[in-house]
C-alpha cells in the first residue's frame, strides 16, 4: 500500500475508534461521559488496549487521567506529551476531545516501534468540559498542580465531592500531587476539532493555533420596578426587560465594530416572569472574547458604560459582577513554527488562528511549552451529535503529526531544550 493509502486506512481506523468510544455513555442512545463516571472506565479500558498494543505503558493518575508512556530510544530522555480530553458534554458528538487522544494513539502506531530521542506520553484528560462540577479542566489542572483542596471539596448535584468521586473510581486523592508534570516534560501538543467554521470557509483541512483568546464574563442585573401591565402608563415604567433588550442590541453593535471580537449575551432571566407584570429585574450574562487582552478589557469597559447609560436614562439601578477574566494564552512560538513547517512539508497551507474556545493546552501552557493543531469541523458543527470530521483531514493530521515528530527529533533547538529539561 502507498504511504497515502496507509494514512487513509489509519485515519479510517481513528474515526471508527472515536465512534466506538462515543458508545461508552451514561445515557442510553446518546453520548454523555462526565468526570469519573462508569462510562469513563469503559472508555479508558478500550484506549488502554490500543495503547499497550502500540508499545506504551499505561497508568491512570489520581485525577483519573489516562497516561500512556511510549519510551524514548534511551532511558532518562525527556517526554513530549500529546493528548486531549476524554469527557464529554451531554448529547455530545464523537470527536470533541476524544479525537485528540485517538490521534495520539495512531501516531504511536504509525511509529511501528521506532523510538525517538524523546519519549511520548499520550494523555487522555479525565475532565475538561466542566459538566459535573461546574469547573472545567479538572484533569489538566492536576498536571500543573492546580487540583487543590478547594476543588477536591467541590460537590456535584448529588452532593458527591471531587475527592469522593476519585475514591469511587478506585483512586487515591492523596496521590493527586503525583500527577503533576515532572521536569522531564518537554512540551504538550493537542489535536482538536476547530468547533467553528473558519477552516471550512478557507477550504483548509488543518490550522495551527497561535493563541487562545482572552475571555471576560460579566453578569449584569438591571433593577427596575415590577408593576401592573395594564395600569402603568408607558412613561411611568421602569421596565428591566426593555432596558436589558436595548443593551443587548448595543452589545451586538459594539461587537460588529471591532474585527475579531465576539460578544454574546447567552443567558437572560427576568423576574417576576409573568405575562401581565412589568419586569422588575433582568439578569443577563455577557461573554466577550478577543485575541488581545487590551481589546477585550476596553470593550468590556465600553459595554459596562452602555449598560450604565441605558439604566440611568430609564431610571433603573445596575449591578454587575465579573464571573471570569481569562487573559490571552499564547502558544509556544517555537512549536507553532515547527507545526507550520510540518504543514508546509505535507503540502498544506500553514494557516495561523486564534482559538475562541478554551482548551487543555491553555492550562498546560502554564507549565510547559504548548501548541495546538485544529482539524476542520464540517459545517462548523460541534457540541452536537452531528459533529463530524473528514477522513482525509484526519489523514492529513496524522501526516502532519509524523512530520512534526521527525522534525522535532532532528531539531537542534529541541536538543538544547532537552538538555535543560
Ligand atoms: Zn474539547
Amino acid at each position: 500500500m502507498s504511504a497515502r493509502g496507509i494514512a487513509t486506512s489509519r485515519a479510517e481506523e481513528v474515526v471508527a475508534r472515536c465512534k466506538r468510544l462515543a458508545s461508552f455513555s451514561e445515557d442510553p442512545g446518546s453520548t454523555r461521559r462526565t468526570f469519573l463516571s462508569p462510562a469513563m472506565h469503559e472508555c479508558q479500558r478500550e484506549l488502554t488496549k490500543w495503547l499497550v498494543d502500540a508499545g506504551a505503558e499505561v497508568t491512570v493518575d489520581a485525577a483519573g487521567n489516562l497516561r500512556g508512556f511510549y519510551a524514548a530510544a534511551q532511558s532518562g530522555a525527556p517526554r513530549l506529551l500529546i493528548g486531549s480530553h476524554l469527557d464529554t458534554i451531554p448529547n455530545a458528538g464523537a470527536y470533541d476531545g476524544v479525537l485528540g487522544v485517538v490521534l495520539a494513539v495512531a501516531l504511536l502506531e504509525a511509529l511501528e516501534g521506532r523510538r525517538l530521542p524523546f519519549g511520548i506520553e499520550v494523555v487522555g484528560f479525565s475532565e475538561e468540559e466542566g459538566v459535573r462540577y461546574g469547573t472545567p479542566f479538572i484533569g489538566s489542572r492536576a498536571l500543573v498542580g492546580r487540583l487543590d483542596e478547594e476543588l477536591l471539596n467541590r460537590r456535584d448535584a448529588n452532593g458527591i465531592s471531587v475527592r469522593r468521586a476519585i475514591e469511587g473510581f478506585g483512586l487515591n486523592p492523596a496521590e493527586v500531587p503525583r500527577a503533576v508534570l515532572a521536569d522531564d516534560a518537554l512540551a504538550f501538543l493537542e489535536f482538536h476539532i476547530e468547533q467553528g467554521p473558519v477552516l471550512e470557509s478557507l477550504g483548509l483541512p488543518l490550522g495551527v493555533v497561535e493563541a487562545i483568546a482572552a475571555q471576560t464574563r460579566i453578569e449584569f442585573v438591571f433593577q427596575g420596578r415590577a408593576n401592573h401591565a395594564g395600569t402603568t402608563p408607558m412613561h411611568l415604567r421602569h421596565d428591566a426587560i426593555a432596558a436589558a433588550a436595548e443593551w443587548i442590541v448595543a452589545v451586538e453593535q459594539t461587537a460588529h465594530s471591532q474585527p475579531g471580537l465576539v460578544a454574546t449575551v447567552g443567558q437572560i432571566e427576568a423576574k417576576p416572569g409573568a405575562a401581565n407584570v412589568i419586569a422588575g429585574e433582568a439578569r443577563a450574562t455577557l461573554d466577550l472574547r478577543h485575541e488581545s487582552d487590551d481589546v477585550c478589557a476596553r470593550t468590556a469597559d465600553t459595554i459596562v458604560r452602555l449598560a450604565e447609560e441605558i439604566a440611568g436614562r430609564r431610571g433603573l439601578k445596575l449591578r454587575r459582577s465579573e464571573l471570569l477574566n481569562q487573559k490571552r494564552v499564547a502558544m509556544d512560538t517555537f512549536l507553532v513554527e515547527q507545526i507550520e513547517e510540518a504543514l508546509r512539508g505535507i503540502g498544506c497551507t500553514a494557516h495561523r488562528m486564534v482559538s475562541g474556545a478554551g482548551h487543555d493546552a491553555m492550562i498546560l501552557a502554564e507549565k510547559v511549552p504548548s501548541a495546538m493543531i485544529f482539524l476542520r469541523s464540517p459545517g462548523g458543527i460541534s457540541h452536537d451529535p452531528a459533529e463530524s470530521v473528514r477522513v482525509e483531514d484526519v489523514a492529513k493530521a496524522l501526516e502532519c503529526g509524523l512530520h512534526l515528530l521527525d522534525q522535532l527529533a532532528s531539531s537542534s533547538e529541541l536538543q538544547k531544550r532537552m538538555c535543560r529539561a
